[in-house]
């Protein structure tokens, strides 16, 4: 059989594109190798939304570049990155033999077939993806992700996604929920809800269309465990959505909404419209109504502008608000993006010391979270064997989102990946929590069979590549 090997950088909306070439490969005869010297094809789906995914995502083709010598007859590049710098890494990259863009994955069949013409990156907006597409899964466990849109028509002033990846394109409802059913049938139980901008799901389609009824239908299809919601943008939720995060059995309570800063100042410097007044109604509002809640948000600091008093206020917030899980980022000046513009830059220094002061902060409201939960006895999604043992097994509680939030590590029983256990806590680290298995296997244990995760390289051989951007 023909082998080809994948990396995936960046999010997992990407990871939902790079599983969609994985598809179309494996439609062409080829089979994943995790091992990039035994391949004939590599892709490296590229991420290209700051700086240091940049420079990942060079490095990462660069380094892979070196098994042209060997096996590798192709190489082909995808992605935010190729699509963001096309020009650049065409001129640049002679190794590279196909360049694909954000809406190019079907495309790869044609890379693939014998001598295809050097493949160029076509219009960010010309496609989302649909249940008629190939796609082999690669997440562990019974765990995947659902593709709401692609794309997004907000104008935050840092972000540089929708110039990368086109104006905001919804599924239908139907070709979503027959997605959910194929990826149950294949043996998931759990279903991750991304996109660009969740809560503005549909509003490019009819007026019939709601956010709430699509979460809804996904989740009473026979067989889902688990629906989690992602990238909820802090606007005025419907009635509807919070009613299912705190009533539907198989909605998890769990809320991912960047709300990137709490000062209004700052919120209209980014142009994120709702003040910070607004942010604290919606997390009360939220808390209110699911009071078993997991709330993970992330926040910018050291946007241009951002003065210590703003900064004070968003600490202060963070302190109040005592979410479950913070993501901080320090600000990329990205030069398409508005606020490169911006007067007032924040030093570099500034940044990462205001970065560190409120991870330091959340770091001790995160670890008393997580102690709250020992004696606690919680449902776990086995994912498989941990990292450092083999003996080991790890799976999730619903407030742990797949690759990011931490794990529960089990003992005390024999689990398989796919099952859903019950585990009292016992013990907490920073970031994960021990659990003892504390029932016997259920009926509905299932196999769960899945392709090997493409694997993420970091690479650095110090040549350059020059990026430069074109608007
Ligand atoms: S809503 Fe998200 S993807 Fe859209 S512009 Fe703002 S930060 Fe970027």
């Amino acid at each position: 059989m023909k082998t080809i090997h994948f990396v995936s950088l960046g999010c997992p909306k990407n990871r939902v594109d790079t599983e969609v070439m994985l598809g179309v490969a494996e439609r062409a005869g080829y089979s994943h190798t995790s091992e990039p010297s035994e391949a004939e094809v590599i892709v490296v789906n590229t991420c290209g939304f700051i700086d240091a995914a940049k420079k990942e995502s060079i490095d990462t083709i660069l380094e892979l570049s070196e098994h042209k010598k060997g096996a590798c007859r192709k190489l082909v590049v995808a992605g935010c990155l190729s699509q963001r710098y096309a020009g650049d890494l065409e001129k640049d990259l002679p190794e590279v033999d196909h360049f694909l863009g954000s809406s190019d994955m079907l495309k790869l069949g044609t890379a693939l077939g014998g001598n295809a013409e050097r493949l160029l990156v076509g219009n960010p907006a010309d496609w989302v993806v649909s249940a008629s597409d190939p796609r082999s899964v690669s997440t562990r466990g019974a765990s995947a992700y659902l593709k709401l849109a692609e794309g997004c028509n907000r104008k935050c002033s840092f972000c540089v996604i929708p110039q990368i990846r086109g104006k905001q394109r919804s599924r239908r409802p139907d070709d979503i929920v027959e997605e959910a059913r194929r990826l149950v049938d294949a043996g998931v139980l759990e279903l991750n809800l991304v996109s660009q901008d969740t809560v503005a799901y549909g509003r490019d389609l009819d007026d019939t269309v709601r956010l709430a009824e699509v979460v809804r239908r996904v989740a009473d299809v026979p067989g889902v465990r688990w629906v989690r919601l992602f990238y909820l943008y802090p606007e005025k939720l419907d009635d509807a959505l919070v009613e299912l995060l705190a009533e539907h059995p198989r909605v998890v309570p769990y809320v991912d909404m960047p709300l990137q800063h709490a000062a209004d100042a700052m919120l209209k410097r980014m142009r994120r419209g709702n003040g910070g007044k607004r942010h604290r109604e919606v997390v009360e509002r939220l808390r209110k109504a699911v009071p078993d809640l997991f709330f993970r948000t992330a926040f910018i600091v050291g946007h241009p502008g951002e003065t210590e008093s703003e900064f004070q206020e968003l600490h202060d917030f963070v302190e109040w608000a005592e979410f479950d899980r913070v993501g901080v980022f320090h600000y990329s000046d990205e030069p398409t993006a508005q606020s490169f513009s911006q007067d007032d830059k924040v030093s570099r220094r500034t940044a990462l010391a205001r970065a560190r002061k409120l991870m330091k902060l959340q770091r001790g409201i995160s670890k008393r979270k997580n102690k709250a939960l020992v004696g606690k006895t919680l449902e776990v999604l086995v994912e498989g064997p941990s990292e450092e043992s083999e003996l080991v097994f790890v799976g999730r509680h619903a407030g742990q989102a797949p690759e990011i939030d931490g794990v529960v590590f089990l003992s005390g029983g024999e689990v398989r990946p796919g099952q859903l256990r019950s585990a009292t806590i016992t013990r907490t680290t920073d970031y994960d929590l021990l659990g003892e298995v504390t029932d016997d296997a259920g009926d509905d244990a299932r196999d769960v069979v899945r392709t090997a995760p493409p694997i993420v390289h970091r690479a650095s051989d110090g040549r350059r590549v020059t990026l430069r951007t074109v608007t």
